[in-house]
């Protein structure tokens, strides 16, 4: 059976991740995926409104057509979790293909939500939802097949798809950390990858992101970050005045540590900024995390000013806002606090918390800096980086390559240089370039079986 894959988006990038496996006359596409700060670094865009083709132009979406190259059918698109570089461009390009959209139930939900706000295009693909564990047939041939593995991420309900071929599974492995005891959720399914390794036909490709191939050791589980988080909150405990925190919204379970944490010091948790509601209740409503009855998650600017204003007459030292703002995202709510735009206000020796990290990107250095030195100016104190990554780093790479055993390996989710790394760490295992390590680019085929 011929197999082909073809590297569309997210190759010379983090963010808009899109990636098709033909497999025979079968095709099936891994994430349609958005690089944000091709949208924000420009004032006042709305790409709801925008055509494909502007935002291919952009460099916002993957430029798909070199789909065009492929002589199959496209028989589903698998969206691998719920953040924005892998499934926001779903109501940009999803309604091209003749295809049912196919992921796990909260990322499904976000991918429905997506579909919703889209102001341009119709979007009428087929959501089905599948649990990482379960399988699906793709195609008529009866010879392939789709499976989930379950993985652990920065985000709720991650898998890593495998396509299972008559030459060899395809192992999609993009945005894992190995999590052995998350917050939310089953630890990752190192035995189903070590079994898959060990099948007949093995495994014929492996595609990786490279995000964090470049650090040493591995990457801490997310009970660390909780830990880490605890010890800050129980040092501010007898502080009397403002405590705010600000995390990744779509982070569940570092949201639910941060709601935890609010209630053991005698604070009252409120979420508050418009994703913050939209993540919090939608994984609330999906029943992955179970909230206390009484919490206030408030989106827009009326109720979020109404809250702050009880907040400001009820004392700041019965509450914890968690807000958005992490990165120091211009219209995010930290950022309106620290310009003076709420009704919030900030005193002397006010703690604010970032669990979170900056993502080492220009434009978020310079918003989060910026962000900061307004919050210092009031006399806020910050804490920060209380966070661990969502990716693998070198040994988690090592334990990947010695479970599957790939035959062929794809560096993504990075550019060039963020490549390197992982291409050293391959070498070192024995992969050679252009021979069983393809380093590639946006737009390429590259043909495994003829
Ligand atoms: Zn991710």
């Amino acid at each position: 059976m011929e197999i082909e894959i073809a590297t569309i988006g997210g190759y010379e990038e983090v963010g808009r991740q899109m990636t098709a496996v033909r497999a025979g006359e079968d095709i099936v596409i891994f994430d349609m995926g958005l690089n944000l700060s091709k949208v924000l670094i420009h004032d006042n865009v709305e790409t709801e409104k925008m055509h494909s083709l502007d935002l291919i132009d952009m460099g916002a979406i993957p430029d798909d057509r070199v789909m065009s190259e492929l002589e199959g059918d496209v028989q589903a698109i698998i969206p691998t979790h719920g953040h924005l570089d892998h499934i926001a461009a779903i109501p940009k390009l999803a309604h091209r293909y003749d295809a049912p959209i196919v992921a796990t139930p909260f990322t499904i939900e976000l991918v429905r939500q997506q579909i919703q706000d889209e102001g341009k295009f119709q979007v009428d693909n087929d959501l089905v939802k599948m649990n990482a564990g379960a399988t699906m047939a793709i195609g008529d041939s009866e010879q392939v097949e789709l499976e989930f593995v379950n993985v652990t991420h920065s985000v709720i309900d991650a898998i890593n798809p495998v396509l299972h071929t008559p030459e060899g599974a395809v192992v999609y492995g993009l945005d894992k950390r190995m999590d052995h005891s998350p917050v939310i959720g089953d630890p990752i399914d190192m035995d189903r990858f070590r079994e898959i390794g060990r099948e007949d036909n093995g495994v014929l490709c492996y595609i990786e992101d490279c995000t964090n191939a470049g650090r040493k050791g591995r990457t801490p589980s997310e009970s660390v970050a909780r830990k880490h988080l605890h010890d800050v909150m129980r040092s501010v405990e007898d502080y009397d005045g403002g405590i705010v925190a600000t995390t990744f919204s779509s982070h569940i379970a570092r949201v639910k540590s941060l709601v935890e944490f609010a209630e053991e010091i005698g604070r009252q948790p409120v979420l508050l900024g418009r994703s913050m509601e939209k993540y919090s209740g939608t994984a609330e409503r999906l029943d992955f995390v179970d909230f206390p009855g009484d919490l206030g998650m408030y989106g827009h600017r009326k109720s979020v000013d109404r809250t702050f204003k009880r907040i400001m007459k009820e004392g700041k030292e019965n509450y914890l806002p968690i807000v958005t703002g992490h990165q120091g995202e211009p219209r995010a709510m930290l950022t309106r606090m620290g310009r003076g735009e709420t009704p919030y206000e900030l005193d002397d020796g006010d703690k604010v918390i970032f669990s979170a990290r900056v993502i080492p990107e220009p434009t978020n250095e310079g918003q989060r800096y910026q962000s900061e030195q307004l919050l210092r100016m009031q006399g806020a104190r910050i804490y920060d980086d209380i966070h661990v990554s969502g990716h693998l780093r070198e040994e988690g790479h090592y334990t990947m390559l010695d479970a599957l055993e790939p035959q062929n390996v794809i560096p993504a989710h990075q550019n060039l240089q963020g490549f390197s790394p992982y291409v050293d760490l391959c070498r070192s295992q024995g992969y050679k370039l252009d021979r069983d390590l393809h380093v590639t680019e946006n737009g390429n085929v590259i043909q495994l079986v003829e």
